[in-house]
This record gives C-alpha cells, sequence and structure tokens, in this order.
C-alpha cells in the first residue's frame, strides 16, 4: 500500500500543508531507497523539477521572457540536463557552476554569467567559451572585462547588475538590492558606462540587470525594483543608448511552512505592467522556484534523549549536510517516512550529530514517538540545500538521488573519506622561489 509521507511543520499543520510545501512522496518507496542506499541522502523528484519549469515558462510566456536556472541552488549535474533539455539556460556566479553548465551540455550562448567578484581567469574562460552575458558589478569590474576581451581580440556582452535600492522585504542575509549592499553598480553610475561603453569597441553593452535577494514572498518589491529599471531604460534612450535586454534576476519565494508563496502568474503580471512595453529581451532567473520544492533530505534517527525540558531526537543528518536552519533561522518541515512506534501528539527537538550548539533543524509538534532506526526526511530541500553542503566534523558529502515511478538513480554517490584525504597525502616542501605547484596554480589568476 502506498502512504504519503505524512508532513509535520513546527509552526502549522493544516491540511493543505503537504501538497502547497512538498512533492507527495511515497514513503514506502522512500524508506527501500534509503535501505539501497543509506542515510542520510538527498532525493529528488525530476518530475517536480520539470513541473516547476514548465508552470513558470507557461506564466512567462505572455511577456516573452526566458528563464535562466540560478545554478548555485543545486548544481547537480543531472538536475542542469533534466532543466537544460527543457530549454531552461542557467546563470551561473563562479567558474565552476560554468564548468558544470557546460559539463551538462548547457550551451555557452544560454550561460549568463552573473556574481559580485569574478577572478580575471574567470572572465577570460567566459569570453573564450562565448557565454551569452557578463552582468557586470562594479566600475572596476566593468574595465577589466573589456581589457581582458581586448586582449583576447573578442568582444564582451555585457549588462549591468544594477542596485536599485530596494528592500526585498527578505532575511538579511540573503537582500541584495539595497544601496550599501554589496552587489550591483550604483544607478548614479550606470549612465557613465554606457557613456565609457560607447568608447570601448571590445564591449558590446547589452542592457541591465537586477537581482534583489533571494526567498521573496511579497512581490512589491519586484514592482519597484523593475519600475526602477524602467525609468532607467527610458533615460538611456534619452541619451541615444540602446538597451536591448532586461535580466530580471531571481528571488522567488516558496512555501516552507504555512505561509503563503507568491504565485508567478503575478510576478508575470508585475512584469508586463512595468518592463513589459519596453521592447527589451527579459529573462529571469529563479533558482530556489525551480528546484527547492522538489527536495528532501532523509535521515535516520539515532538516538532520542531528554534535555531539560526537551525531548530530542538525534538525526544523522547534521548542519554540513544542510546549513539553511543553522545560517538562516530556517525551517524546514520534517516529513515522518517511518516510525516504529507510531503514535501522535509528541514534540522533538531536532538535531545533527556536529559539534556545533547551532546543528539544531527545529522544534517539531504533533509527531510520532520517535525511536533509533525511525526515518524522517526535511522537506522542501532541493535549493540551497546540497549544494551548501560541507565536510565539517569530516563527514562525508551525502548521495543525492532522483526518485521516480519506482525507481531511484544515484546522481551524485556519496563521496568517501578516503578520497577526501587523499587530497592530504604525498605533500612536500618546496622552495618559495620555485614558485606555486602546478596543481594550486587555478585559484591563482
Ligand atoms: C542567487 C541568485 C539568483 C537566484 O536566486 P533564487 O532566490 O534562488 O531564485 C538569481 N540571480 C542571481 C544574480 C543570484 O545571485
Amino acid at each position: 500500500m502506498n502512504k504519503h509521507i505524512d508532513v509535520k511543520n513546527s509552526r502549522a499543520n493544516d491540511a493543505g500543508l503537504a501538497k502547497n510545501t512538498q512533492i507527495e512522496l511515497d514513503s514506502n518507496c522512500i524508506s527501500m531507497v534509503a535501505d539501497a542506499v543509506g542515510t542520510p541522502f538527498y532525493c529528488y523528484s525530476p518530475e517536480v523539477i520539470a513541473q516547476a519549469y514548465e508552470e513558470l515558462s507557461t506564466a512567462l510566456s505572455p511577456v516573452g521572457a526566458s528563464v535562466c536556472y540560478a545554478v548555485k541552488a543545486n548544481g547537480n549535474l543531472s538536475i542542469l540536463q533534466l532543466l537544460s533539455r527543457l530549454g531552461c539556460g542557467m546563470d551561473i556566479v563562479s567558474g565552476g557552476e560554468m564548468e558544470r553548465a557546460l559539463e551538462a551540455g548547457v550551451p555557452a550562448s544560454r550561460i549568463i554569467f552573473s556574481g559580485v567578484g569574478k577572478s580575471p581567469r574567470e572572465i577570460a574562460r567566459a569570453l573564450t567559451e562565448g557565454v551569452h552575458q557578463i552582468n557586470v558589478e562594479s566600475p572596476a569590474e566593468f574595465h577589466l572585462v573589456a581589457d581582458i576581451a581586448a586582449s583576447l581580440g573578442l568582444r564582451a556582452p555585457v549588462a549591468l547588475r544594477v542596485n536599485p535600492d530596494v528592500d526585498a522585504q527578505t532575511h538579511a542575509k540573503i537582500s541584495t538590492g539595497k544601496k550599501g549592499d554589496k552587489f550591483g553598480v550604483a544607478l548614479g553610475d550606470v549612465a557613465g558606462l554606457f557613456e565609457a561603453a560607447a568608447g570601448r569597441a571590445e564591449i558590446e553593452m547589452v542592457g541591465l540587470a537586477v537581482h534583489i535577494g533571494s526567498q521573496i514572498l511579497d512581490l512589491s518589491p519586484y514592482r519597484r525594483a523593475y519600475g526602477v529599471l524602467a525609468d532607467l531604460v527610458r533615460d538611456l534612450r534619452t541619451q541615444g543608448h540602446a538597451v536591448p535586454r532586461l535580466d530580471l534576476g531571481g528571488g522567488i519565494g516558496i512555501a516552507y511552512g504555512d505561509q503563503g508563496a507568491p504565485s508567478v502568474a503575478e510576478l508575470a503580471a508585475i512584469i508586463a505592467e512595468t518592463v513589459g512595453g519596453l521592447g527589451c529581451a527579459l529573462t529571469v532567473e529563479p533558482g530556489r522556484w525551480l528546484v527547492g520544492r522538489a527536495g528532501a533530505l532523509v535521515t535516520t534517527v539515532l538516538y532520542t534523549k531528554e534535555a531539560g525540558e526537551r525531548t530530542l531526537a538525534i538525526v544523522d543528518a547534521g548542519m554540513n549536510d544542510l546549513v539553511r536552519p543553522a545560517l538562516y533561522g530556517a525551517v524546514h518541515p520534517l516529513g515522518v517516512v517511518r516510525s516504529a512506534r507510531g503514535g501522535e501528539g509528541q514534540s522533538y527537538g531536532v538535531v545533527g550529530p556536529v559539534c556545533e550548539s547551532s546543528d539544531i533543524f527545529g522544534v517539531y509538534d504533533d509527531l510520532p514517538q520517535l525511536a533509533a532506526g525511525d526515518l524522517v526526511a526535511f522537506l522542501c530541500a532541493g535549493a540551497y540545500s546540497a549544494s551548501m553542503a560541507s565536510t565539517y566534523n569530516a563527514r562525508d558529502l551525502v548521495p543525492e538521488v532522483f526518485v521516480s515511478n519506482g525507481r531511484f538513480r544515484i546522481v551524485r554517490r556519496r563521496q568517501t573519506t578516503r578520497e577526501l584525504m587523499a587530497l592530504e597525502k604525498d605533500t612536500v616542501w618546496q622552495d618559495v622561489e620555485s614558485g606555486p605547484a602546478p596543481e594550486n596554480r587555478k585559484g591563482i589568476a
């Protein structure tokens, strides 16, 4: 018999929650996959990712906006391949993400290179590959891109990422569009850079970009940011500059619990109202919205114990596997995959094994009685979860698994401590004057 995972949430347990927040995981199936691959592991539904892409691209088709997936949300090659085959482009923020996108078969002509601190080496590689667009974030970067393009005999397609000075009303650590944030070119510098571009043959100024933050639940900051962009486009055109493209950024939030999430139809309406009539080619760059709901981190209960007033369930996944709770105070809904004792109404603080007091996933009410060997899953863990994992406490990166129609495919095998330790073996002293060892040069530009 198929029983869907029973979703428990620390904030609320209303009936609509499971549908709103997460794929309906089949608990029998996940339980068997857990036995086959061992916990902890990330599981993803390729169908849910494909559905999200279709829903978004359909909503945006009236405004003619194309979609570039923000690779940093989850750069697994199989996810990149899946989205690329559906016609999705990619938004990257590092040379490593560029290699991943290229490896997954994404044509460079569908890659946008964003990011506040691109190295000369990364810029050169992006130009040589022929990426669609480089989003430049400072006057200094503008001149560096121009110099590198000139030295390579290439023309760089550049958009300026502007800082629209808009508060995205999201968590301070993922707000990126306020004056004083490290991201983007100040509004006052934009016209001057368009002017400078007119004098540099190696720069093709293709437009403007914004990205105001992540996990945005109230869409009104988008209206303000896109309004700022529209005014800027009109001003630039008055000054005789062409602005053929607008990159509208990502950031659309998803529901992690009982809070409502915005609809992409609403976002499309805001786009139509603000920048729809400008005749620009439009792109959006969501990460979380495309993959966040499609993943879960499945973990085994190792122990339960009393700690003061509270009962703790210690699980085998830790903050190194899923850092969002420790980093942003995020709370992932918890699904119960397998519980030997059953029951309900139990409250547990769910914690990991990492030696840090911040290794706490949250306090969850209305759980069954948990015991060693039970399986639970942190839901909505498709974005900024596996991609932010570390090996802290010498914990190996966990496997990632596609699950679909009673079948599973390991799309990232478990890393072993032996593989990690190999990087630290056979080390040798060398004379500083002989320069860096060849295998370390990559980071040096
Ligand atoms: C992180 C990022 C995105 C994606 O953000 P989401 O919140 O995952 O949609 C898009 N564009 C840029 C420039 C980013 O840095």
